[in-house]
């Protein structure tokens, strides 16, 4: 007898999607859409609650951006779908495990940790990650408990010139009263209040042709009132080689645009508010300190060269400046974290793939995939990850007429469940976190926010149980 067809009525596709940020959500989307296909995605979080960056790196003054969720909730009220919230791949569960219960695994895992600067001095104290501080003020579980003491800072410094630059930047230097309706965690709003940072440095290694913010973005921070934006006097005149490179048509727009923009603004008078200082063309090199706390840091001067192919890249000068500050916060990209059992690229800090198939040593894996900033690197707004997701998906229904079809595990679609409470995982539903998602919101509407979050898995979980 011939075995059924993988995606028939007869034998559906199991798909196991691990991560629930918006590269998750996409892939059981695109899955859900191909016309004929019979799929059932369970997605898997390692946290009880859903949505990734969406929850935990979208700054609280962007609230309208997290509205994107509405579209994860239709794609959620689906019934081929199953959310498994608070289930760690590498620690509930194995890869072995989803290879017995899934026909096919999806790694949406994001990139989670922060990229290093590797310089003199970057375990002082008052060196921070971005990264770590988006997920502080965001109310993140895991980094609810750490610290960043406002207090005692006059000046700060942010490296990098991205959007996560941007965002620190704007939650550090704007009246924290503009935060306090907003979904920001209660302990984060409190530092914020307490802060006494007037001047934050703004670095970037190259010049403002290749800022990667965008333009949006710096017009935002801008405009905030009792902000000013401060350049240095010929911030604006451009090396001969951005000049090239923004007249040959090989800048992206947003490049002509920020220039556009920045040149307007190096014009403005000061207003003695906070000042956000963006200091271009230089690469911190060493961090100072003074009894293991941060007092500097020393800056080399760099001039824009262009490489083979005309991009403009940063070259250290013999040229050095010093610059006093008390914190310093690191956004220079982030990187993925391995997981038990699944291939990792070491110095790319992704999961090796071949246009979204896993790969070892260069071989494809059978049956696993990979979406988002985990297949890609971390580049691209939410939206990016929508047709990411598709060509992964594309590439597994491609995958499907030569796919081994296993027996199904016994318990059928509860056998995952069944393995779960025998194991003694308290998995979530995504009903149970409807329920979460309506307490968050009440809770908000009590203390004047928009939503209140729940911060601590225990206290998450003893709200459903309780
Ligand atoms: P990013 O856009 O890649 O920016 C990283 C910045 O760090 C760049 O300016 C880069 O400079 C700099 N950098 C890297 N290594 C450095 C080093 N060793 N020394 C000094 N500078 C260094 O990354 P991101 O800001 O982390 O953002 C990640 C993605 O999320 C981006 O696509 C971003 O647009 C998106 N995002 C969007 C929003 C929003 O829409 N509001 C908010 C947050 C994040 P070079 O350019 O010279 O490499």
């Amino acid at each position: 007898m011939s075995s059924p067809v993988l995606g028939s009525s007869e034998r559906p596709v199991r798909v196991a999607i691990i991560g629930s940020g918006p590269s998750g959500f996409y892939a059981a989307d695109a899955l859900f859409k191909v016309e004929g296909l019979d799929v059932r995605c369970d997605v898997f979080d390692r946290l009880p609650m859903p949505y990734g960056l969406v929850r935990g790196g979208v700054a609280p003054d962007h609230q309208k951006m997290k509205n994107v969720t509405r579209v994860y909730e239709k794609i959620a009220a689906d019934d081929r779908f199953r959310f498994f919230g608070n289930v760690k791949l590498g620690g509930d569960l194995t890869v072995e495990d989803l290879a017995e219960h899934y026909d096919q695994i999806v790694y949406a895992v994001g990139n989670e940790e922060a990229r290093e600067l590797g310089i003199r001095g970057e375990d002082l104290d008052g060196v921070c990650s971005a990264t770590e501080f988006v997920y502080w003020y965001n109310g993140h579980p895991d980094y609810r408990d750490r610290e960043f003491d406002l207090s005692k800072a006059r000046r700060v410094a942010v490296v990098g010139n991205g959007n996560v630059a941007i965002d620190v930047c704007r939650i550090l230097i704007q009246d924290p009263e503009r935060l306090a309706s907003t979904d920001i965690a209660d302990y984060a709003l409190e530092a914020l209040r307490a802060s006494t940072v007037e001047e934050v440095l703004l670095l970037g290694r190259r010049g403002p042709a290749q800022a990667a913010f965008s333009p949006k973005e710096i017009k935002e921070i801008a405009g905030l009132e009792g902000v000013d934006l401060i350049m240095g006097t010929n911030a604006m005149e451009l090396d001969p080689v951005s000049r090239q490179w923004l007249e040959g048509g090989s800048a992206p727009k947003s490049a002509t645009k920020n220039v556009a923009f920045l040149t307007e603004a190096s014009k403005q008078e000061a207003t003695g508010g906070r000042r956000l200082d963006c200091r271009f063309l230089v690469s911190p090199v060493e961090l100072t300190g003074v009894d293991g706390v941060l007092t500097g840091v020393r800056l080399q001067l760099n001039r824009i060269y262009a490489t083979d192919d005309g991009t403009p890249r940063p070259k250290g000068t013999n040229e050095h400046a010093d610059e006093e500050v008390q914190m310093i916060f690191k956004a220079i990209g982030y990187r993925g974290t391995p997981i038990p059992g699944v291939p990792f690229r070491e110095d790319w800090g992704i999961i090796p793939n071949d246009e979204g198939r896993v790969t070892s040593e260069g071989e494809t894996v059978a049956g696993q995939y990979v979406v988002g900033w985990a297949k890609r690197g971390p580049l691209g707004l939410i939206g990016t990850n929508s047709p990411d997701s598709k060509a992964t998906v594309a590439k597994m229904v491609e995958d499907l007429p030569g796919a081994t079809v296993g027996p199904l595990p016994e318990g059928g679609v509860e056998a995952i469940c069944n393995l779960l409470k025998s194991r003694g995982v308290r998995y979530v539903t995504f009903a149970e976190w409807q329920k979460i998602d309506a307490l968050e919101l009440q809770r908000g509407e009590a203390s004047g926010q928009v939503r209140m979050k729940f911060t601590q898995v225990e206290e998450f979980l003893g709200a459903l149980d309780s």
